[in-house]
Order: structure tokens, then C-alpha cells, then sequence
């Protein structure tokens, strides 16, 4: 019994010297019991849902802000915009609801089919629509006889002008001087380069201009509609003055 108590002692001070007996199998189980921790840690985290973090959220805003300065370098319209007398309508159910059209796809022409009355008349008339009540009718935009421009409702918007084509498209009204319908040179000439900037402005292709008549059969515009060589001259003058302009603003560059 004392030998055995010798034997403990000695082994202490053994350990003492030797600056501490290791337990091997001990160490072993720590080393097992901390791996198993971080692996539980680790699969936990990859639990946890991605939410936004602030990096995510400064990234975001990174990337908008490039968005918009892709936005200032994005070309100009190579077309300029004619000049245009911005009256537009009241918000009203009768000639300009205030909803968005769905997309911008086609330019549609039309003529008035009332001789000799003035782009202002008719921009008036469909102003007064809203309080008639009894006619829904307008156009984006009216060419008058001596070539001015009325912007009534803003292109995006709709306008009552092309039945089926209203949510898709801009109207260009056309006034004239007699009941043939042929467009005077200067309202020939306006609605052409207007026509033209908002091919431009929208991406659109020489199959976009389109008459009133392609939508519903209507006898509009009456001349472009009975000669059907004019209306393809209408828009190869349309098309050859976008690549005339484009052909000078890459000059100007
Ligand atoms: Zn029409």
C-alpha cells in the first residue's frame, strides 16, 4: 500500500517535471468534439437564408448608378425634334384618359375629314370633348395645313384615334384643305418629319408608320388610302430623312 502511494507520488512529480502528463485519448476526444462544433456551426449557416447584406445592398446601388450613367451616354435622337406646340388636353374620360399606352409600337396617320378647319379647331374640339360628353375622340398629336404641330396628349399616353391600335401606338391628326384629303406640302412635310423622330425615338422600322386604314378598313387618311403609291412615298420619305439625320449626327461626331 505505501509502495503503491510511493509509485503515485513519483509519477506526479514525474509529470510536474515533464510539464504535465497528456492524456492522449482525452485530447482526442476534444479534437473529435470541436470538429463536430464547427461542422454543425457551418451547416447551420448555410441553413440561414441569404438575406440582403449592406455590401448587397451598396452593390445594388452600384449597379443602378451605372445604369443610369449608361443612361446620359445612350445616343441622342439622331433626328431633331420639330417644333412642337406642347396644349395638352385636360385629363378627361372622353379625349385623354391619363393611362399608359402598353408599348409604343406604331405610328398611326390619320386625316380629320373636316376640310379647311385648323389644327388649333380641332385640338379645341377635343378639348371640349370632356364636356359634351357624347364623343370620344383625340389624337397625340395634330399637323395643321401650314405645317404646325399640336401635341394634345403626350406620346406613352392614350389617345382616342386608332380604335384597337390606341394602347400600342402615337396618332398623328392631319388637317387639309379639301375633301380629297391630300395633305397640303407643309403638313405633308411636318407630319413626315415628325413621323420620322418618333421612329426614331422609339426604335421603330419603316413597317411601324401604318394609316388608320391598316387597323380598321377606314377610309383614313382618305388620299394615302386610294393611292396607295403615295402612302409607300410617305414612308420611304420618312425613312430616307432617319438616315439622312443619322448620316449627319455621325458626322457631327
Ligand atoms: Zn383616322
Amino acid at each position: 500500500m505505501r509502495n503503491r502511494k510511493n509509485q503515485i507520488q513519483r509519477n506526479r512529480e514525474r509529470d510536474r517535471k515533464n510539464g504535465g502528463h497528456i492524456r492522449w485519448d482525452h485530447v482526442a476526444v476534444w479534437i473529435v468534439a470541436i470538429l463536430l462544433t464547427a461542422l454543425a456551426v457551418l451547416l447551420l449557416f448555410r441553413m440561414i437564408p441569404k438575406e440582403d447584406t449592406d455590401v448587397d445592398l451598396l452593390l445594388e446601388e452600384a449597379d443602378e448608378l451605372s445604369i443610369e450613367t449608361e443612361g446620359q451616354t445612350e445616343p441622342v435622337n439622331a433626328v431633331p425634334r420639330p417644333d412642337i406646340d406642347e396644349q395638352l388636353l385636360t385629363i378627361n374620360e372622353y379625349s385623354r384618359p391619363g393611362e399608359k399606352v402598353d408599348a409604343i409600337e406604331k405610328v398611326v396617320i390619320h386625316y380629320l375629314g373636316n376640310p379647311r378647319t385648323t389644327a388649333q379647331e380641332n385640338h379645341d374640339y377635343f378639348e371640349s370633348l370632356k364636356d359634351l360628353k357624347n364623343t370620344s375622340m383625340s389624337a397625340n398629336f395634330v399637323v395643321g395645313i401650314e405645317g404646325e404641330i399640336i401635341e394634345c396628349v403626350p406620346p406613352g399616353e392614350i389617345a382616342y384615334a386608332s380604335n384597337s391600335m390606341n394602347h400600342l401606338s402615337v396618332s398623328i391628326e392631319n388637317c387639309h384643305l379639301d375633301e380629297t384629303g391630300q395633305f397640303t406640302e407643309e403638313t405633308y412635310e411636318s407630319c413626315m418629319k415628325l413621323t420620322a423622330y418618333l421612329v426614331e425615338e422609339y426604335g421603330l422600322e419603316r413597317e411601324d408608320i401604318i394609316r388608320h386604314y391598316d387597323v380598321t378598313g377606314k377610309e383614313c387618311p382618305l388620299y394615302y388610302v386610294e393611292h396607295e403609291d403615295k402612302w409607300e412615298k410617305f414612308r420611304d420619305d420618312v425613312m430616307a430623312y432617319v438616315e439622312e439625320c443619322r448620316g449627319s449626327a455621325k458626322q457631327a461626331q
